[in-house]
């Protein structure tokens, strides 16, 4: 059997680029790549913790850890469904250094980020869990099946605050000054991708990397326009070569009006962890496997000129921007009971609709919504609550996968082998004398979704796209 891990066949020229860029390390960078790449996962603080036993903390991220055995069947884990945890690939939680630092530069301030490039959703989830609920996220793909996969992990990652859009990043020019963090995970040839997926080995050329290269400039500029004076653009790529990295990042320093990030780098242990940090333009920080446990990565960032303009709306402006989201009706006040029923806010939360389907968002984020609305394709807002069907509401699933299920909901504890099954979306046999109504069923207390209970069965509502085919 052919070890999928062992690469003979880099191409020549990627091969006398990296001899150059590693110098004397060369050796350990070519025999790391025929090693396995390490499986790493990240805790979702708000949820039930996993059960692997073999676990070593990844050193730059609290909440990220290695999982020192076989490479599991995710797939069979119901709390992986649950999005107890997502599993991303260690050099890419990086990204927390960047954020931790600049969300605690604005603590105060309600920012706004955009994740131009989300899918599948791994920087979507992290920025989720490190940003505060007065935060409001936009998590944008432009190719509309890796959007499918980006809402998933969104709504099982279950946080209230982000927005999920389908848009090509030229749409957001349109958001000008709209954004205080704009992340740009480019698209990229791959190279620090070689040795977790091989096939990046075979499309990889040095046509690709200028063809890649001449594509994030575009999607640069985007970001640019939507960023506010002051904002700050995360730029990061998996990829090795200067045309990708460095010279992008120059042509940002030459084209707009950007100054470095003051990345604090005494606080972490970048040096100590392995990470090579660039100084010039601005901090930016190249992870190589042969230095660290993980895979290859560039990431910078810049500070866009002019002063910081704050996102608290003048009460002019939101009583305009009241009136544009009109066009985003409340329920009709027959349903709000059955609402209340099934949820339960923290803060003062809106209700609205989108044709059929309920939503809800925080009363500060409501404001906001209209200009998201007039400009790009939205996939899911805020807590996805219910759709209507008649007089009655239909619990959605993303509400289920929240904290803002209401706790008087009965729920049905089932074990292993029937929570595989109600994933799987099979029948479920529950026999115990349940109320004939909606219930939440879980996996070691962990909601995995709504049941409805009728006399003679239970229908399972596991949403159709995302079960288990194994
Ligand atoms: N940030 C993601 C994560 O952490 O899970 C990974 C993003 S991946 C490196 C780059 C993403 O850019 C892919 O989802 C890809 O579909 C998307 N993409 C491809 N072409 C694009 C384009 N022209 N403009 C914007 N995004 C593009």
């Amino acid at each position: 059997m052919i070890d999928p891990y062992k690469m003979t066949n880099l191409p020549t020229s990627f091969v006398e680029r990296m001899q150059n860029q590693c110098g004397p390390e060369w050796p350990a960078f070519q025999n790391v790549l025929q090693e396995k790449p390490p499986i790493s996962i990240r805790f979702n603080t708000q949820k039930q913790k996993p059960l692997f036993e073999a676990l070593s903390p990844i050193p730059w991220i609290e909440t990220g850890y290695y999982l020192e055995q076989e490479r599991p069947k995710f797939s069979l884990d119901p709390l992986f469904h649950a999005g107890c945890y997502y599993v991303q690939e260690a050099s890419s939680m990086i990204l927390s250094i960047f954020m931790q630092q600049i969300l605690a530069q604005n603590q105060h301030k309600a920012l706004k980020i955009l994740d131009l490039c989300a899918a599948p959703g791994g920087k979507t989830t992290l920025i989720q869990s490190l940003m505060s609920s007065k935060d409001l996220l936009v998590a944008n793909e432009v190719i509309k099946s890796r959007s499918n996969i980006l809402e998933e992990n969104v709504m099982k990652w279950g946080t209230a605050n982000c927005i999920v859009t389908n848009n090509d990043p030229s749409t957001f020019q349109k958001l000008n000054h709209t954004f205080d963090i704009v992340l740009v995970d480019a698209p990229c040839s791959g190279e620090g991708m070689f040795r977790k997926n091989p096939k990046a080995i075979t499309e990889w050329s040095e046509d690709n990397v200028s063809l890649c290269a001449a594509r994030q400039k575009r999607i640069l500029a985007a970001a640019v326009d939507s960023l506010k004076p002051g904002g700050t653009l995360i730029y990061s790529t998996c990829t090795y070569n200067d045309l990708e990295n460095r010279d992008n990042l120059d042509w940002l320093m030459q084209t707009f009006s950007f100054s470095p990030f003051k990345l604090d780098t005494s606080v972490g242990l970048l040096k100590q962890w392995g990470i090579h940090t660039l100084t010039h333009p601005t901090t930016a920080l190249q992870l190589y496997p042969h230095r660290l446990r993980g895979e290859g990565l560039f990431i910078t960032a810049l500070q866009k000129e002019g002063a910081f303009v704050s996102t608290t709306t003048s009460k002019k402006s939101k009583r305009k921007n009241r009136t544009k989201t009109n066009v985003l009706p409340t329920p009709p006040k027959a349903l709000l009971p059955q609402l209340h029923e099934l949820t339960q806010f923290p803060d003062p939360f809106h209700f609205f609709m989108v044709q059929d389907s309920i939503y809800a968002i925080a009363q500060n984020h409501f404001s906001e919504l209209s200009s998201f609305f007039a400009t790009l394709k939205v996939r899911n807002v805020g807590v996805h609550v219910a759709t209507i069907k008649g007089k009655n509401c239909l619990p959605a699933h993303h509400l289920a996968m929240t904290p803002y299920l209401h706790p008087q909901i009965p729920r049905i504890e089932l074990d292993l082998a029937t929570a595989l099954q109600y994933l799987r979306g099979h029948p479920l046999a529950i026999s115990a004398d349940y109320p004939k109504n909606w219930v939440i069923v879980s996996y070691l207390n962990q909601p995995l979704g709504w049941v409805k209970v009728l006399n003679n069965r239970v229908n399972n509502y596991y949403p159709k796209y995302w079960r288990i085919r194994t």
